[in-house]
């Protein structure tokens, strides 16, 4: 199994669920089998008693699981039918472990948040992977996933820590990591900002992950020089370097990516080359 992980930087609500949910279609127009999992680091079990006002649309699967809406994104971009199981709070993996703990299946042992918090995340994540969601029947080729609030959080530590041991032991050819951010416009100067993008890089590679795109969400395209000042200072070539800016309609985003050859960059981070181009995306 292949991953490529989506997380934010700066501030919540960038579009990282229309991000990944968009990385997958490119994916999968290039022939791979995608599916996807959605980490919601908040300590609800699920979305189902959560206000609509604060929260937002919550989803319905078809196995009665109530959810994020970004799962629901991902059902109509890609085209699969999730489980509930492909969200995970930080509620249901403390259930699952709680649940061990009394009935003794830690054997007496200290029961913490590393490992047995990270380690539950990381088999969570690695089983839930497996599960065909595209009616075939072997697993797909690629799991997409977004891990939900921003870099930095003290509710996102324990997924940060099992997402980087994950990496690590998976390797380099089978984790990609792309970094959604900011790039704000100051109106007085009118000058695209780079600074709040190089502090969540930062940040996300001292708790040990390294971002090889960057996704960046901004109100007009990327200008190059723009680009080129990421790539010195957050270590990202430029080629990876995406321009997500405002588009009228989120089904716009898979094309954004498209044409920047994201699927390329991608592909090649993961090491699974495909000579087509997205067919139904020109
Ligand atoms: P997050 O997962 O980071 O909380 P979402 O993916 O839910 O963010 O997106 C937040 C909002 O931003 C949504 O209403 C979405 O439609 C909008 N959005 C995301 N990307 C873009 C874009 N490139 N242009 C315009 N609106 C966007």
């Amino acid at each position: 199994m292949k991953y490529v992980l989506v997380t934010g930087g700066v501030v919540s609500g960038l579009g990282k669920g229309v991000t990944a949910s968009s990385i997958g279609v490119v994916l999968k127009s290039c022939g791979l089998r995608v599916t996807s999992i959605k980490i919601d680091p908040y300590l609800n079990t699920d979305a189902g008693t959560m206000s609509p006002f604060e929260h937002g649309e919550v989803f319905v699967l078809d196995d009665g699981g109530e959810v994020d809406l970004d799962l629901g994104n991902y059902e109509r971009f890609l085209d699969v039918t999730l489980t509930r199981e492909n969200n995970i709070t930080t509620g249901k993996i403390y259930q699952s472990v709680l649940e061990k703990e009394r009935r003794g299946d830690y054997l007496g042992k200290t029961v913490q948040v590393v490992p047995h918090i990270t380690d539950a995340i990381r088999n969570w994540i690695e089983s839930v992977s497996l599960i065909p969601v595209d009616g075939k029947e072997s697993p797909a080729d690629i799991c997409v996933i977004e891990l939900g609030g921003t870099v930095g959080d003290i509710e996102s530590m324990p997924f940060i820590e099992a997402l980087r041991q994950l990496s690590f032991s998976v390797g380099q050819e089978n984790f990609c990591l792309v970094h959604v951010s900011l790039i704000p416009v100051l109106g007085v100067v009118g000058e695209q900002k780079t600074k709040p993008t190089q502090h969540s890089v930062r940040e996300l590679r001292a708790l040990g992950l390294t971002p090889n795109l960057l996704a960046c969400r901004s109100a007009e395209p990327l200008l190059e020089s723009t680009k080129e000042k990421l790539s010195q200072f957050c270590h990202v070539p430029v080629g990876n370097i995406l321009s997500i800016h405002d588009v009228p309609n989120i089904w716009h985003v898979p094309l954004l990516l498209r044409n920047q050859d994201a699927h390329i960059a991608i592909m090649k981070q993961l090491n699974c080359f495909s000579t087509a181009a997205p067919p139904h995306l020109q």
